[in-house]
């Protein structure tokens, strides 16, 4: 028996569904997923207006309606968040700690002046949510049920203020694992994804705009992800494009802390943290330096290098490029600590590890 069962949500809001008559679900071949390119049948919907939020439904997949003049779509107004839900050989579903989900969706919201979400409300959306698409959660091991919760100002408005009127979205998409092909990046130091001050810490999709050029340069020379540093001066580790990034130097697991608020608190990092703990291996979560990486790499300490995020979980990096020389990184198998707490976490999000921690969250 896993133990977060017990965690068996209450619904207190007041979710209208209304269902889709005839499911999408038979042109759907769970064993060829298209990454984000396949929706469920069902979204959720609700109105921020007069203050509060009001018409909570869940309904058919559909277009929405929008202003020319909606205020995100000139202003940048719109955070968002990703999670899976994942199934099971029983056919049961579980969510990987959702609540932290709720919780970052209002730190992002607060830093562009949204309205709060109730993390009742969330929970009971996404709950209700994938229980009605349940059909949707792929059982193929390595698959998922990709859930994309969003808030954006939808107030009809040419002036530059914070809107009155949102929209909170959530649809639901099944995937597969992310990257499957080696993950090649390069430290970048021309370009950066965020600067003390700014909004780094946010999931505000502005970040995402503005980082595409600079990948799309990275990917044209040849680098998967970039490893974005310090604006400032370029010689701090930050982030590997959109994951959080890890280094295994000597004994120690070493990646940069959140405190600067210029790198994103992934759920993925804070757990793969704790599991690393427990496993007796030396934290450390600091300021990272480019030149102790590339000296590690030189001298054969650096035995790890990896990403951390909902999409992949864990994505082991097979080099890192910084100023032109490539250092190549030692073979993926025997990268123990990544390989040990991707199985680990794998295991506890379909529901096969005991659950001591209460991270999962059984639909
Ligand atoms: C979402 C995101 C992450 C990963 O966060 P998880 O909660 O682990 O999915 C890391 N970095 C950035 C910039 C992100 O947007």
């Amino acid at each position: 028996m896993i133990k977060g069962e017990d965690k068996t949500m209450d619904i207190v809001s007041n979710i209208k569904i209304e269902r889709s008559n005839g499911s999408k679900l038979p042109f759907v071949d769970f064993n060829n997923i298209k990454f984000g390119k396949q929706f469920s049948d069902h979204m959720f919907v609700a109105d921020y207006k007069d203050g509060e939020w009001q018409n909570l439904k869940i309904m058919p997949y559909a277009p929405i309606t929008l202003s020319p003049a909606c205020a995100a779509i000139h202003y940048g107004q719109s955070v968002f968040e990703g999670m899976k839900a994942y199934k099971n050989e029983d056919g049961e579903i579980f969510l990987f700690r959702p609540e932290e989900n709720a919780k970052r969706i209002n730190k992002s919201a607060a830093r562009l002046c949204m309205p709060e979400i109730p993390e009742d409300m969330f929970m009971d959306a996404v709950k209700q949510l994938v229980e009605v698409d349940a059909d949707w959660v792929p059982a193929v091991e390595g698959c998922s049920l990709y859930i994309r919760p969003f808030l954006f100002a939808s107030e009809e408005l040419l002036g530059v203020r914070p809107a009155d009127e949102y929209k909170f979205i959530i649809f639901t998409s099944p995937v597969n694992g992310y990257y499957s092909d080696e993950v090649h990046v390069k430290i970048e130091t021309e370009y950066s994804r965020a600067c003390e001050g700014g909004v780094g810490y946010a999931k505000a999709a502005g970040n995402y705009a503005a980082a595409l050029y600079p990948a799309k340069l990275g990917q044209e020379a040849g680098f998967k992800q970039l490893v974005w540093t310090d604006a400032k001066e370029h010689k701090y580790i930050e982030e590997a494009g959109t994951m959080n990034i890890m280094f295994h130097i000597g004994d120690a697991l070493i990646t940069p802390n959140t405190e600067l608020k210029t790198t994103l608190a992934g759920v993925t990092r804070g757990s793969v943290l704790t599991l690393a703990e427990e496993l007796g291996v030396k934290v450390e979560e600091r300021r990272v330096t480019v030149s102790e990486v590339i000296e590690a790499a030189k001298n054969g300490t650096l035995k790890d290098v990896f990403g951390t995020g909902t999409a992949a979980t864990i994505a082991q990096v097979s080099s890192i490029t910084y100023e032109g020389e490539r250092f190549d990184l030692p073979a993926l198998e025997t990268r123990t600590l990544s390989n040990e707490i991707g199985q680990v976490l794998q295991d506890l999000k379909r529901g096969r590890a005991e659950d001591t921690h209460n991270w999962i969250y059984k639909i």
